[in-house]
């Protein structure tokens, strides 16, 4: 009975008309909105907002494949300005995030890289050190077959 009763729904021209898949809401978006994840307004739960009506779609992709030199490039530059910035400054966001996500590797790799080189130069000393220990143990050792050389040829 009440299938095609959506309620008082403000409707504008070309809106995307859809039911959250949550809890059924019909919900209007702007078609600027297609593909976007919003908060239904109603159980505010994450939805996507579908792409354009089908109809819409069909008459733009006629075309199969780009001809020599068609203008498709031009064709999506010229699109909605709106749109674009929009793109744009999505992307925008997208790359800052990347950017931060970035240097905070280079952060981390930055202390590793500052860590490992004390650790070489911790493992050089140490390696000095133990140089030095062991022409001591050697001369050490020197001294003591001398002395028992001596102790047993004259002893
Ligand atoms: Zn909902």
């Amino acid at each position: 009975m009440s299938e095609q009763a959506h309620d008082a729904l403000e409707v504008s021209n070309g809106d995307i008309v859809f039911d959250c898949p949550h809890c059924g809401k019909s919900l209007a978006i702007d078609p600027r909105g297609a593909g976007l994840i919003i908060a239904c307004p109603d159980c505010s739960q994450q939805v996507q907002v579908p792409g354009l009506p089908l109809e819409e779609r069909a008459g733009e992709e006629s075309a199969e494949g780009t001809p020599e030199g068609a203008p498709s490039a031009a064709h999506a530059a010229a699109g909605d300005p709106e749109d674009m910035a929009a793109a744009l400054e999505a992307s925008h966001t997208k790359i800052a995030r990347l950017v931060e996500s970035l240097e905070e590797v280079r952060e981390r790799r930055r202390y590793l890289e500052q860590l490992r080189t004390a650790n070489i130069a911790r493992f050089k000393q140490i390696g000095k050190e133990l140089e030095t220990i062991q022409h001591a143990m050697d001369r050490i050792v020197a001294h003591l077959q001398d002395a028992a050389a001596e102790n047993g040829v004259e002893g």
